[in-house]
């Protein structure tokens, strides 16, 4: 009986131990919250990551170890890795912790990203945005996540509440600016990586954010094959050259039919959710999978499939289920402002079919502003 040990607790580990069921597999979660949701589909060790008798509890149950939540200390990650083989690496960990690491290593690569620099001081912010020009982002290097820990600096006059609202990260997380890309799209790349090196991607898919939070992805993305290979690419060169093992997610904006490398995020990802009902082989079976060197499940998608996110608050159930190709997925989370409680999957044959769903859901449950975006690209 293999466990499977998550750094984590959330719904990514939660689906994460649902689809590795149907493998046999137990698992193990360690979160400092004993009612993280995970914990109602695995048994738990409650303690902070660098606990370290609950990571001695936990190393000591475990035969492998990934991650739900990328932001796990690098000392844990690497104590850990001393004892139990751990996935993806504490060194890809480490990469993608930090948006100034994570932006060198694109351009290394050759891949395109938006112009940017490394800020310590008010004076470089200033020659920064002088270089880089306005509109420009202020982002944490480290620690954030979904638009926290960014500032938009609209107009040189922004830059001062920008300092004020961020400057006194610079010590302790690092800042980075960003020039401002004004995108036709934002697309992600989902691939897997096994421990062989196999690499594979679903096909890619389009995301539509709302004050920096996911708010739906639509698969596949509608993009010419052309786009599509390059965006593959990118992430095939990226896997490769982090010796990557497990799945993750490439966040790329497209603009004037150029993409330009956003994130990397370490992990199962939410633009990745539709591959559930969406695709022969999900994307948390593949990570589990890749994670314990069993072969990789085919990624090609059935249908179209659309994903909406829930945030703060479940919606009403019965629209989405009433759908032929409906599917619903409450985390079992208590209602909170601006948290991710759940989501749904409406799949279907053809776009036509698939934006009728979503124009009927949007409907009953008052989110036409949600699924509009999603029709348009649709049609
Ligand atoms: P992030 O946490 O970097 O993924 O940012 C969250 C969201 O903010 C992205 O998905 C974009 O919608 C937006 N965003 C972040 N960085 C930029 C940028 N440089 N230019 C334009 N929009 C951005």
């Amino acid at each position: 009986m293999t466990t499977v040990g998550i750094l984590g607790g959330g719904q990514l580990a939660r689906m994460l131990a649902l689809s590795g069921a149907p493998l046999g597999l137990r698992f193990l979660v360690l979160d400092n919250t004993a009612d993280a949701c995970a914990g109602q589909f695995a048994p738990m060790v409650v303690g902070d990551y660098t606990d370290q008798p609950a990571l001695d509890e936990f190393a000591s149950k475990i035969d492998v170890a990934t991650f739900d939540f990328e932001n796990v200390p690098a000392e844990s990650a690497h104590w850990l890795a001393e004892r139990r083989p751990v996935f993806p690496s504490p060194r890809a960990l480490a990469v993608a912790q930090d948006r100034l690491a994570e932006k060198t290593l694109f351009r290394e690569l050759g891949i395109p990203v938006p112009d940017f620099a490394p800020i310590d001081t008010r004076e470089q912010l200033i020659d920064a945005v002088a270089r880089i020009g306005t509109p420009c982002i202020l982002k944490t290097r480290r620690l954030g996540y979904d638009g926290k820990g960014q500032f938009r600096i609209k107009t040189p006059h922004d830059l001062d509440a920008a300092w004020d609202a961020l400057g006194a990260q610079a010590d302790k997380v690092g800042l980075i600016l960003e020039g401002f890309v004004r995108f036709e799209r934002e697309l992600s790349v989902v691939a897997v990586r096994g421990r062989d090196g196999e690499f594979r991607a679903w096909p890619i898919t389009e995301n539509w954010h709302v004050d920096g939070v996911l708010s739906a992805s639509l698969a596949p993305a509608r993009v010419d094959d052309a786009l599509a290979a390059t965006a593959i690419a990118h992430a095939g060169k990226l896997a490769q050259a982090l010796d990557y093992v497990g799945v993750f997610a490439l966040e790329l904006f497209c603009r004037d039919g150029v993409l330009l490398a956003n994130e990397l995020a370490p992990r199962v990802h939410n633009s990745g959710h539709w591959t559930i009902e969406g695709s022969e082989t999900s994307q948390f079976q593949n990570h589990l999978r890749a994670v314990l060197g069993l072969p990789l499940g085919d990624t090609r998608m059935l249908g179209q499939a659309c994903m909406l996110n829930w945030i703060g608050a479940m919606p009403e159930a019965a629209p989405v289920l009433a759908e032929a190709g409906g599917h619903w997925h409450d985390y079992g989370k208590s209602a909170r402002a601006g948290r991710k409680v759940g989501h749904a999957t409406l799949r279907a044959d053809d776009p036509a079919e698939l934006a009728a769903a979503l124009r009927r859901v949007g409907a009953a449950l008052g989110r036409e502003d949600q699924v509009e975006p999603v029709i348009a690209a649709l049609r």
